[in-house]
């Protein structure tokens, strides 16, 4: 268990037999509300069946902490008992945005589907006729009402008078607001097998409230959608949007990842909020990711021992997913974002799936990707070990890209013939030795992230001897340069 989910369970003396467990929370654990709070006295925080809870404290009170209500901002003691730590979201392809879409099914399936007749019951379908089309059919006094939905200038429009960017976006819109249709949209009909992820986010406690969302300023740009500064009650976040509802409905299978995978190295899922498509927030990771931050600062502000605990945090984080049996297949210095305090964690867990299949070959970040995974799309811990290593490059190049001035094809070729990229300027002998560990042709020599490690840690304690924790942070000695 990381810090984070941490349960620490401690013997409380038994009364007549019964074993009692106290349950131990780290600060940050969200927890959802088993009941009302009753007679809050002053000091005890009110709250209701199902409210989130994020864990402030401990508190003196045996069986008590300190927490804070994600919606109220208030803070107060509540009892343990009366709450649970906030579920993981089980990654389930059935898991939909959209459970109102059926897909290609012609009009009079449609009708068929929509029976009993209710008022506002509605589904859309792809029109069979017009294939690329959609259709919103909806139920409205015993009858079924077919309404185009045309796409144009890369937005969706019923009536030419309202404009959307995606099918989640209009169907959001329609359930407020009549406009041109018969009637607001009410119930959906799901399509069979298909579960509503807006309920499933719901129940377990990780779908956020737009309203309290402040949206700041772009401070990055992924490849599906842009990613912002944020607060959300009072906390700084950042939110990644994306818009298309097809992307959407991918990154669910992420979120879902993220949900069950909690440790201080790796960029941690507040919740997301579903909303003219699908906003996903994190904590905020102040100092960018890793490249810019190395490249920005250089040799001459951050020294080896700061480059090492970097490793080091990374190491941890892929120790942890390793434990959980996660492949992370896009590991990266540009995929590890820098904290306010300067811990180094993994994000982007994109590519990130219990098993190796389904994978886009073109889209292979063939630098990082080990020789078996680009040769048979054999992906595994030891792989994601091969692309440590050359983020452990990465890391002593202050952010170069790695195997400088060659091209794909000459990487694809050279690495496969045994070639491996020089030690960076300056890189401690033990360190580029690690590297090579991690470039061993045969997946089965690489050692494993625990392995790796302990040999940091023991680089880590050689260069400072004389503490148990190694060199201060980055942040530390270096404040005064910032
Ligand atoms: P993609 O994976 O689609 O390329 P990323 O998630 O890597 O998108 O985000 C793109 C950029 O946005 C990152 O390189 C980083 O600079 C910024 N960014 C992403 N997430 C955060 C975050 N939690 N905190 C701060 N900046 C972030």
């Amino acid at each position: 268990y990381s810090w984070t989910n941490l349960f620490l369970y401690f013997w409380a003396p038994s009364v007549k037999g019964l074993r009692i467990f106290l349950t131990f929370w780290a600060p940050g654990t969200q927890c959802v509300a088993k009941c009302d709070s009753r007679k809050a006295k002053p000091g005890e925080l009110v709250y209701h069946k199902g409210d989130i809870l994020t864990i402030v404290d401990t508190s003196t009170k045996k069986g008590f902490y300190i927490a804070r209500h994600n919606s109220s901002a208030e803070e107060g003691l509540i009892n343990s008992n009366n709450v649970r730590e906030r579920e993981a979201l089980r990654v389930d392809p059935s898991l939909s945005l959209m459970p109102w879409f059926h897909g290609k099914i012609s009009g009079q399936a449609a009708v068929g589907k929509l029976q009993p007749a209710e008022d506002g019951l509605f589904l859309v379908r792809e029109s069979i006729r017009h294939p690329g089309d959609y259709v919103l059919c909806v139920s409205f006094s015993n009858e079924v009402f077919h309404y185009r939905v045309i796409y144009q200038d890369n937005k969706l429009t019923i009536d030419n008078k309202q404009y959307f960017y995606n099918l989640i976006d209009m169907i959001e819109f329609y359930s407020k607001n009549k406009g041109s249709l018969t009637t607001t949209l009410m119930k959906p009909r799901k399509k069979q097998g298909a579960k509503s992820a807006e309920q499933e986010l719901s129940k377990t406690g990780w779908l956020l409230d737009i309203t309290k969302l402040t949206l700041g300023e772009n401070i990055g740009e992924g490849e599906f959608g842009a990613v912002y500064q944020g607060e959300y009650m009072g906390q700084m976040v950042a939110v990644k949007t994306i818009k298309c509802d097809v992307t959407a409905q991918a990154f669910m299978q992420e979120t879902a990842v993220m949900t069950k995978l909690q440790h201080k190295n790796l960029v941690r899922l507040l919740g997301v909020i579903l909303h003219k498509g699908l906003h996903i927030v994190t904590e905020l990771m102040t100092k960018g990711n890793l490249v810019n931050f190395l490249r920005t600062r250089g040799r001459s502000v951050v020294n080896s021992a700061h480059l090492l605990r970097f490793a080091l945090d990374v190491c941890e984080g892929m120790e942890y997913l390793e434990s959980k049996k996660m492949v992370h297949r896009d590991l990266a210095a540009r995929n590890v974002l820098i904290s306010d305090e300067s811990v180094a964690k993994v994000s982007d867990f994109g590519l990130a799936k219990v098993d190796s299949k389904e994978l886009d070959k073109a889209k292979l970040p063939v630098k990082w990707t080990a020789p078996e995974a680009l040769r048979k799309e054999k992906f595994s811990t030891k792989s994601d070990v091969w692309s440590y290593g050359v983020l452990l490059w990465e890391i002593f190049a202050y952010g170069r890209q790695p195997y400088p001035k060659m091209t794909l094809k000459e990487v694809k070729e050279k690495v496969e013939g045994g070639y491996r990229m020089e030690a960076p300027e300056d890189c401690p002998p033990n360190v580029y030795s690690i590297m090579k560990l991690c470039w061993e042709q045969e997946p089965r020599k690489r050692p494993g992230f625990s392995k790796l490690r302990e040999k940091l840690e023991q680089e880590l304690s050689r260069m400072s001897p004389n503490s148990s924790e190694g060199p201060p942070r980055f942040v530390q000695s270096a404040l005064c340069f910032f």
